[in-house]
């Protein structure tokens, strides 16, 4: 049993935190949304006042914010992380933000001797209220096996993918691969539609056919064949439209300044773009689906 100080506690954080409680863990949150430090409050947590009391509560410190530019903040500003944890604090970053910033944070962290992780996740919000979620984990092999414990109580897959970074390069080559599948499924879904094959049928056939994949058979976009999946509640997030293009933006990124070739990633990217662009931004990326379905119709 630890203490844990759990900044960001949106969507995943919440639920991520709850495990942590429920595995006896002592969970001091902190988030600038009013509803998502009640949210901690209903599950048993502590509401930290700030940052740095979130920081200084233990000798753990876990953040899931959005992207990098709050990682920085949370971290390396006057009330941040690093100027209030206690000595030798284990710090893991689980949000998804770029391999640059996750690597400048924890030299910075090891600079003032905290042993940091990168450790991104895969499994959506149904993987973070199941405690099912993957961990892919960049840092020194010595600070992964200190966190292990901890991050298990959260998910069921943790992977050492190499040093500092290496767990936000998995998860934004997920994601890019993801964001294609996911347009690929709604293609098919709105073909089949047309042609006059009900959703249920195509489902069942394609989820034990070759196009099987998990933006089907764990997160349909057409409402029905799988009910935890966001398409059953008017595409309620889940996992945001608008943070699915930050990481296909990161992808696109490193796919730039590597020469590697991702046309589907490009393609993947500009039509998340559009739907952003058009208010899809705080649906659930699978909400894509209406967006090609007006499309089609012309709307
Ligand atoms: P979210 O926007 O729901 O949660 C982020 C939380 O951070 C919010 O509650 C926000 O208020 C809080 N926050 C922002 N700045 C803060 C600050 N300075 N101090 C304290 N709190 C602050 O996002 P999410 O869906 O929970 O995703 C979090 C991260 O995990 C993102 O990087 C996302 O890409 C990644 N991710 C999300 C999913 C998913 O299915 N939602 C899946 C895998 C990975």
């Amino acid at each position: 049993m630890a203490t844990i100080g759990f900044i960001g506690l949106g969507n995943m954080g919440a639920p991520m935190a709850a495990n942590l409680v429920k595995a006896q863990h002592h969970i001091a949150g902190f988030d600038i949304v009013a509803a998502a430090r009640d949210m901690l409050a209903e599950n048993g947590g502590h509401i930290a006042s700030g940052v740095p009391e979130a920081a200084a509560a233990g000798d753990i410190v876990i953040t899931m914010l959005p992207a990098g530019p709050q990682v920085r903040e949370v971290y390396l500003g006057p009330d941040g992380v690093l100027a209030h944890a206690r000595p030798g604090a284990l710090l893991i970053d689980c949000s998804t933000i770029d391999v640059e910033t996750a690597r400048a944070v924890a030299a910075q962290a090891a600079a003032k001797g905290f042993a940091m992780l990168d450790a991104p996740v895969s499994g959506g919000t149904i993987g973070a209220a199941a405690g099912t979620l993957t961990f892919m984990v960049g840092g020194t092999v010595e600070t992964f096996a200190r966190a292990r414990p901890v991050l298990a109580a959260m998910g069921r897959t943790i992977v050492h993918a190499g040093p500092a970074g290496a767990g936000q390069t998995a998860k934004i080559c997920n994601n890019m691969i993801l964001a294609a599948s996911m347009i690929a499924v709604c293609e098919g879904f709105a073909l089949a539609e047309k042609l006059g094959l009900p959703a249920q049928t195509l489902f069942d056939i394609c989820s034990t056919s070759t196009s099987q994949c998990w933006a089907m058979t764990g997160y349909c976009p057409v409402p029905g064949p799988v009910p935890a999946a966001p398409s059953n509640r008017g595409y309620a997030p889940g996992f945001t439209a608008a943070n699915m293009l930050k990481d296909l933006r990161l992808s696109q990124q490193a796919a730039g300044a590597t020469g590697a070739a991702t046309p589907l990633g490009a393609a993947a990217a500009n039509l998340y773009q559009i739907y952003v662009d058009a208010g899809g931004g705080a649906s659930d990326f699978s909400g894509i689906m209406q967006f090609l379905n007006r499309t089609q119709s012309g709307q």
